[in-house]
């Protein structure tokens, strides 16, 4: 499986250049013959590796010479003159992640299906991608190449899985040596250098909790401002994850947790005026606590990693039911005159002549883990609107395990509960959805699934789609 990922990657050291995927009509770079498929390997006679280096290499330079690669092999030096900040109009190929060398018992890899897609065996530990999307590294390997290129480039924050600052209990969860998992003098080098981090935990029971945890965060708080926050999320263990070395996280530990951690938590905020340690949204829903409030997680710094997504949907949707309430009469109104919603909302005859809208009434599926927010939101939308949404928690059989989380619902989870859709229309989380191609996890197509339904299914964040709909921009259902 890894074959996969490996190979473009070998390939790419093999190329050097970046190759251009596309050009904008009417840009500089169109009006100078640029196409995609042109591979640039220079600018300014200093090899470029890939569009971060050709971005830094470009950047507020107005004049420039460019060496370029055509596709039929000959090579071009096309000179650039542009106005400050103009845009050249290219879009570069997507980075190939440089490829991890550690062995984690908790990798993800050894936790997926076998007939994953592809892409989630891609074990990335990249400098690039952890600077560009928030992607942790380990910075075990990391190669005085790629750290000379942090500090040159100011790829600043960097994202860094720290597990540990215990060295042995680091390297027994990365699978290294001690000499390798030991990354203090990596961190001070960044730091020294202004490079700010953002450190993760993936709290393993029995490995780096407890006395390992409290001093990891210690530790990582004493390097404060430069480490700027760190996120303690629980090992996700699928049912395929049989490394006997791994204990479940279970709701008595996510208690413990809390406890301990919220004590590192208040003198964090007296000493360094930050929570500083923030702990991932599943430790609280596993533990059956409340999440805690906007104050606590200050600017969200670890949002990317799902830390704090609970809290921040619930202020969003609070906001949105608010601007629903404030634009009464003419959408509320219009939702209400659907007939069908009229008669659930009560909504007297004299309005009914209003413009006919699609129905407000669906099935709105999520993963477990995030449904009873969800359904707390719906239920005060469909009071307010007159609505007819229904949540359904999605259990998802395809990883089993702890996985609850509804980024990882797959195609055949959605089909298994088709059963419970009720209304005109289904809506699914826009996440299940690859990026870059409209299929599900487990390989199924977003047109194999809708097929599944008899009804419309749509991608969609369900607040956008509301707007939409008591707008008439969008009839659901229809
Ligand atoms: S760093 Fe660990 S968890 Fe991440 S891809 Fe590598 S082996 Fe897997």
């Amino acid at each position: 499986m890894y074959e996969f990922a490996v190979t473009p990657a070998v390939t790419q050291l093999r190329r050097p250049g970046v190759t251009i995927d596309s050009v904008i009509p009417g840009t500089i770079a169109d009006d100078v013959g640029l196409e995609s498929g042109d591979r640039i390997t220079k600018v300014n006679g200093r090899a470029v590796r890939d569009y971060l280096d050709f971005r830094f290499q470009t950047s507020g330079e107005v004049e420039m010479i460019l060496l370029v690669k055509k596709a039929d092999g000959e090579t071009w030096e096309v000179d650039i003159e542009r106005d400050e900040g103009e845009d050249l109009g290219i879009e570069f190929e997507q980075i190939i992640p440089r490829q991890c060398a550690n062995e984690c018992i908790f990798c993800f890899c050894k936790g997926n299906p076998e007939d994953a897609r592809p892409s989630l065996f891609v074990r990335d530990e990249d400098i690039r991608l952890s600077f560009l999307y928030g992607n942790y590294t380990t910075l075990s390997s990391v190669t005085e190449a790629e750290m000379q290129r942090i500090i040159e480039q100011r790829l600043s924050p960097q994202y860094v899985s720290v597990h540990a600052t215990d060295v042995r209990a680091r390297a027994y969860l990365l699978g290294v040596g001690e000499e390798q998992a030991d990354i203090s003098d990596k961190l001070e080098r960044l730091l020294s250098n202004n490079i700010e981090i953002h450190a993760q935990v993936v709290l393993c029971p029995e490995i780096n909790d407890g006395k390992v945890l409290e001093r990891t965060l210690g530790d990582l708080a004493a390097l404060h401002p430069g480490v700027v926050s760190t996120a303690v999320v629980p090992v996700a263990l699928t049912r395929y994850n049989k490394d006997e070395r791994l204990t479940k996280v279970t709701s008595e530990f996510c208690v413990k947790t809390i406890e301990e951690v919220g004590k590192l938590q208040e003198e964090f905020r007296k000493t360094i005026g930050t929570t500083f340690a923030f702990l991932g949204d599943e430790i609280y829903v596993k533990a059956g606590v409340p999440v805690p409030s906007r104050e606590h997680y200050g600017e969200y710094p670890q949002i990317e990693d799902g830390v704090g997504m609970i809290r921040t949907f619930i202020r969003e949707f609070d906001e949105f039911l608010e601007k629903v309430r404030e634009s009464e009469p003419s959408s509320v109104r219009s939702a209400k005159a659907n007939p069908r919603l009229s008669e659930l909302a009560h909504v007297p005859d004299s309005e009914t002549d209003l413009p006919v809208l699609g129905s407000l009434n669906g099935t709105v599926f999520t993963g477990e883990m995030f449904a009873p927010y969800l359904a707390a939101g719906v239920e005060k939308l469909n009071e307010l609107v007159g609505s007819d949404l229904k949540v359904v928690a999605v259990p998802n059989t395809y990883f089993g395990g702890d996985v609850s989380v509804a980024g990882l619902l797959s195609g055949q989870d959605f089909i298994a509960v088709r059963e419970r859709v009720s209304g005109d229309f289904v809506v699914i989380p826009p996440a299940v959805i690859k990026s870059d191609e409209p299929i599900l996890i487990d390989g199924m197509t977003f047109d194999e699934l809708k097929a599944g339904f008899g009804v419309p299914v749509y991608a969609a964040d369900l607040m956008e789609l509301v707007r939409r709909n008591l707008s008439g921009e969008l009839p659901l259902g229809e």
